[in-house]
């Protein structure tokens, strides 16, 4: 046996080896959940792969582990559940690979206290987004480092859909830094100001 049937040979049993695995579909939502980057939190319940267009999507249906308590969606307070809210709701994520990839999964809405009937948390997604929390940050970065234009270009989205998730992320970073912090006095930056003001 030469060194190519040989060769062959080992991949096809690494390719039946895979399969064989992912049987009970355990392996292959460990892989799932690891190209993703789900974390702990998040359970794969099942998923499909489309042919769409030019590009294979990935779609994976989550839902979070049965004991976290329902949040609401605006301020993360403990809410008891109001109702299904709109069904199902679909998030794009990161591509993998040449496919894109989307997050499926309920949205149900939590009574807040303060803000009423409000869309639950979800880990994978920041409030009032289609696009997962990793993808935002993924085209935040590219807009901070290049520009909202290449941004939206690259992803193939709008640049007003780049542009508020620069809005979500800055106020999300916002809400974690008290801006006042270790301040001892205000003063206004006359130089900054006039220049400002005369361009
Ligand atoms: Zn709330």
């Amino acid at each position: 046996m030469g060194p190519r049937t040989h060769a062959a040979r080992f991949l096809c049993c690494r390719l039946f080896e895979g399969r064989q695995r992912g049987v009970d579909g355990v392996r292959i939502k460990t892989l799932l959940s690891r190209l993703c980057g789900l974390g702990r939190e998040v359970v794969i319940e099942s998923w499909i792969l489309w042919d769409r267009r030019a590009r294979s999507c990935l779609e994976v249906a989550v839902r979070h582990r049965a004991r976290r308590r329902s949040r609401c969606g605006r301020c993360g307070v403990i809410a008891p559940l109001y109702d299904r809210g709109g069904g199902l709701r679909r998030w794009r994520h990161v591509d993998i690979g040449f496919g894109t990839c989307e997050l499926v999964g309920a949205a149900p809405r939590v009574d807040c206290p303060e803000h009423g009937p409000t869309v639950a948390e979800v880990v994978w997604a920041r409030h009032g987004s289609w696009f997962s929390r990793a993808f935002e940050d993924l085209v935040v970065h590219d807009a901070i480092v290049g520009n909202k234009a290449a941004a939206a270009d690259r992803y193939g989205i709008s640049w007003r859909a780049v542009n508020n998730m620069c809005v979500r992320v800055a106020q999300e970073a916002l809400g974690r830094v008290d801006l006042l912090d270790g301040l001892v006095a205000v003063a206004i930056d006359e130089v900054k100001y006039r220049r400002g003001t005369a361009t």
